[in-house]
């Protein structure tokens, strides 16, 4: 090797004159490749860095705010007027329809309201299990009332960095207001809107981004023309603050479809195919009790699947019937049809609670009972709520807890034993008696001395923790107190449902006919029940001077 460059040209004439054949490499391949690697290499490097952190964040929706990405959310989705669909899509849910047809007037001409100076419904919950068509619902209301329709997915809001939900609400809503009147379906919401200050940590973004969607939905007036609409299978563990006047203050509750409501939900899919034959929608009604409206939808089109199958041109009652077995015992249906023998229990059941609603004043103003619910609530029973109610005395919380303890006392009565169906019933019960006892002084033997501290901020479902001086033998007293109260009650539903006998058998045999009963009809059959008043009063009385109760 030459020691210099100086030094080739000589090297090069020796060799050539030599008689050598000499070629020059001057290395300029390793040139490039020194090159790329001290210059080129490290930028693409960088450049990739900075791109994955950019992702990460920008998957979020941007932390650099700002960028477009979370406007993504509802754009080009608002666009549509719920996809032309309307109030004649949507069968066997009538009363569920009228609660949302003063929305749909509402969006039509937000002005008429603003002139009247009438609040309008900002937001509407509507509460049940899937495939009940509730978004099918929003979507009509927007169709009918030819405004756009803007779907979120509770779970689009919640991200891993703080921030960024509530950015997405902010826009979402920027948005939706520039083009009202408009309507926001937030779908799953309680992804959100889970109740706030939990214990856990590392809550705070789910917390910012709830407290977000609130501060806007307290921000529209009268001619905002904004109505936002959320859908959730888990009322309870919705955070109160968005069921407060000026939320979401309307609840409609979309249960799956009892029987007649089966019956026109077969129908409208069905008629708008070929058929041939008569067809028995009743029949095919009773066979697929608790059926929500997307399995009665898959029921019809799997009828219409075997026709293609079977090169037929029409739907006729053979595919129908073979459709509904294989809804029945296809993968997709979530939950289990019910026995006959549940039905009859979860009959009684209601029944009961609906008797003694009646006979205590607890029914609400629209009363309804209906067995068709599966899941979750088995059945339901439409009594009155606290809501309106800034005090409620201490013989409406008895009342109350009469009426959550009827179903269990009912079926205790009738078939000698309990089932699970009554947990939800018993442990509102037993917090009931517990705030009588512990918070609100309502027993003697435990006075007017409050023990426990209430952590929330509710009457209900707020956590209640002994305060700190009280000690292991006033909780033990609490602890009596409360079964007391508890059993007490039990035995006062019990004497009612036992006097009221005949009644609920009419009950149960139009539940198990109809599955659902409301209205008139209800208040007629409700009309008999011996409420016992004097008598129970004064037994009750009589019962608790002896126990030491005031009343
Ligand atoms: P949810 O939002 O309650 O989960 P969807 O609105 O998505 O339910 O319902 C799914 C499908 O089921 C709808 O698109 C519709 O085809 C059908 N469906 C549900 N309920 C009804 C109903 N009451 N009337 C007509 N179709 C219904």
């Amino acid at each position: 090797y030459p020691t210099s460059d100086a030094a080739t040209p000589s090297i090069i004439d020796k060799l050539v004159s030599g008689g050598a054949d000499v070629r020059i490499d001057n290395q300029r391949r390793k040139q490039v490749i020194e090159f790329l690697s001290t210059y080129v290499l490290p930028l693409v490097m960088l450049a990739n860095l900075f791109a994955l952190v950019f992702v990460a964040t920008k998957g979020g929706g941007g932390g650099l705010s700002g960028l477009s990405e979370f406007a993504s959310i509802g754009k080009g989705r608002g666009q549509g007027d719920g996809g032309g669909v309307t109030f004649a899509d949507v069968a066997g849910a009538d009363y569920a329809v009228i609660e949302l047809r003063e929305v749909r007037d509402y969006l039509a001409d937000p002005s008429k309201f603003a002139a009247l100076g009438a609040l309008p419904p900002k937001g509407i919950m509507m509460f049940g299990p899937p495939g009940c068509g509730k978004t099918l619902m929003a979507r009509a209301v927007a169709g009918e009332a030819g405004v756009p329709f803007f779907p979120v997915s509770g779970a689009e809001f919640v991200e891993s960095l703080v921030g960024v939900g509530a950015a997405r609400v902010r826009d979402l809503f920027r948005q939706v207001r520039s083009v009202a009147p408009a309507i926001v379906f937030i779908d799953e919401i309680d992804a959100v809107g889970r109740r706030r200050g939990g214990a856990s940590g590392g809550q705070d973004e789910r917390e910012q981004t709830l407290n977000q969607l609130l501060i806007e939905m307290d921000g529209f007036d009268a001619t905002s023309g904004v109505v936002v609409m959320g859908a959730t299978n888990r009322p309870d563990i919705l955070d109160p603050a968005l069921l407060r006047p000026g939320r979401f203050d309307r609840q409609v509750t979309v249960e799956p479809p009892d029987f007649d409501g089966r019956i026109e939900i077969l129908k409208l899919y069905a008629e708008r195919r070929p058929r041939e034959g008569e067809v028995d929608y009743a029949n095919l009604a009773r066979r697929s009790p608790g059926f929500t409206g997307a399995d009665l939808a898959n029921v019809v089109n799997e009828a219409a699947l075997l026709c293609v199958r079977r090169e037929k041109a029409a739907i006729s009652m053979a595919e129908l019937e073979e459709a509904v077995d294989r809804v029945i015992s296809g993968p997709k249906r979530r939950g289990h049809l019910m026995s006959d023998e549940e039905r009859r229990r979860i009959a009684y059941h209601e029944a009961g609670h609906v008797l003694v609603a009646a006979a205590t004043n607890r029914l609400a103003d629209v009363p309804r009972v209906s067995v068709a619910a599966h899941g979750h609530t088995l059945g339901h029973t439409a009594a009155r709520t606290w809501a309106e109610q800034t005090l409620i005395t201490r013989s409406e919380l008895f009342s109350e807890m009469t009426t959550l303890l009827a179903g269990m006392a009912t079926e205790e009565l009738i078939f000698g034993e309990a089932s699970t169906g009554s947990e939800a019933d018993i442990e509102r019960a037993g917090a009931i008696a517990q705030m009588m006892a512990g918070r609100y002084g309502m027993t003697e033997a435990i006075g007017k001395v409050p023990l426990l501290r209430n952590e929330g901020s509710g009457f209900l479902g707020s956590e209640l923790i002994p305060a700190e001086t009280v000690g292991t033998a006033e909780l033990s007293v609490l602890h009596s107190e409360t079964a007391r109260l508890v059993e007490e009650a039990d035995q006062a539903a019990l004497t009612v449902v036992e006097r009221n006998r005949a009644v609920l058998e009419e009950l149960v045999a139009l539940l198990l006919e109809h599955e659902s009963i409301e209205g008139d009809p209800l208040v007629a059959v409700l009309a008999k029940v011996d409420a016992g008043a004097g008598r129970a009063r004064g037994r009750r009385r009589a019962a608790a001077n002896a126990a030491g109760i005031m009343l």
